[in-house]
């Protein structure tokens, strides 16, 4: 199969869509992005990286660096998170507070705001630099030392964390978090603000595209724990659109608000599209699309 001339079809067959949707503004470092971008990039699993559009451009991770946080936590400690962070899909908004409260301060996963805090908090306590932690892998799997944070949305989310920052507190009353409020939620939001490419997050995914070998051949994840992140990814990646992302593209995907989505071919190959004008359930319109595009061209999915 051509990849290139693949990707390059599917950038040019979600052009019509560019700037559907609105850009994130609820962190004001991130309103200012164009919404008219698109870059797709696919990392084979043992091969070349293929992309196209804005591929190379970087752009704010946000949500899509709690797939790493979480992997990092399992990576070290196995399976003891899951006393702290179900894995069921919430049917709430990812920055909800109510269910955490009914459900006696346990998140429902590790992909909504409360339970990447859960994640986030183990990190620091096994780390002393949940943040750093996760920079330090990106740059490993991206082959690109300049990954890192973008200060601005940083201070800007930290400015304006207002939900955030109650979710930590709930969490905290609940006797849910190891380290100050503050501390988990510093290193919380540079986390979101790291910056990648496409290409840069194509590549550092490519471990859940190889039963859990990372970029030097040794093992990160055991097979087992990459096929439960990619599960939990494919049930809780999408925020409240999980079914329907599942329904058009069938892959194990992770988005966030900075526009950009990752999904994992088991197999295969990794995936990264961004654009940043976001559908009502905070999916990028033109990243989704161009997913649905790949798995229906390529018959690539895991169903
Ligand atoms: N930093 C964002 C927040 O906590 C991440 C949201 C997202 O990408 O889902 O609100």
């Amino acid at each position: 199969m051509d990849i290139q001339r693949l990707l390059d079809d599917i950038a040019a067959t979600v052009e019509p869509l560019l700037g559907e949707g609105h850009v994130a503004d609820y962190i004001p470092g991130l309103g200012a992005v164009a919404p008219g971008q698109f870059g797709i990039s696919v990392a084979m699993a043992d091969g070349p990286v293929y992309g196209a559009g804005d591929w190379q451009r970087p752009f704010s991770i946000q949500s899509i660096s709690k797939v790493f946080s979480l992997a990092l936590v399992l990576s070290r400690e196995g399976d003891a998170i899951w006393r702290r962070v179900f894995r069921e899909p919430s049917g709430t908004p990812f920055n909800s507070l109510v269910q955490l409260e009914a459900e006696n301060g346990i998140p429902r996963n590790p992909f909504i705001n409360a339970g990447a805090l859960v994640v986030t908090d183990r990190l620091q306590t096994l780390t002393r630099d949940a943040a750093g932690a996760v920079t330090a892998l990106l740059r490993t799997e991206s082959g690109n030392p300049a990954v890192g944070v973008d200060e601005r949305v940083a201070a800007s989310e930290a400015a304006n964390g207002h939900r955030n920052a109650s979710m930590a507190h709930m969490l905290a009353s609940y006797g849910n978090l190891e380290n100050p409020v503050d501390e988990v939620l510093e290193h919380y939001f540079r986390q979101c603000a790291l910056e990648m490419s496409c290409a840069d997050l194509a590549l550092a995914s490519r471990f859940l595209a190889r039963n859990g070998v990372a970029s030097d051949g040794t093992a990160f994840l055991s097979p087992s724990q990459s096929k439960r992140v990619n599960a939990v990814m494919l049930t809780c990646g999408t925020y409240d659109a999980a079914g329907e992302f599942a329904y058009r593209v069938g892959l194990p995907g992770k988005s966030g608000v900075g526009g950009g989505i990752i999904a994992v071919v088991p197999g295969k190959c990794s995936i990264c599209v961004w654009s940043p004008a976001l559908g009502p359930n905070g999916n990028s319109v033109a990243g989704v699309a161009a997913l649905d595009e790949f798995t229906t061209r390529t018959g690539w999915s895991v169903f």
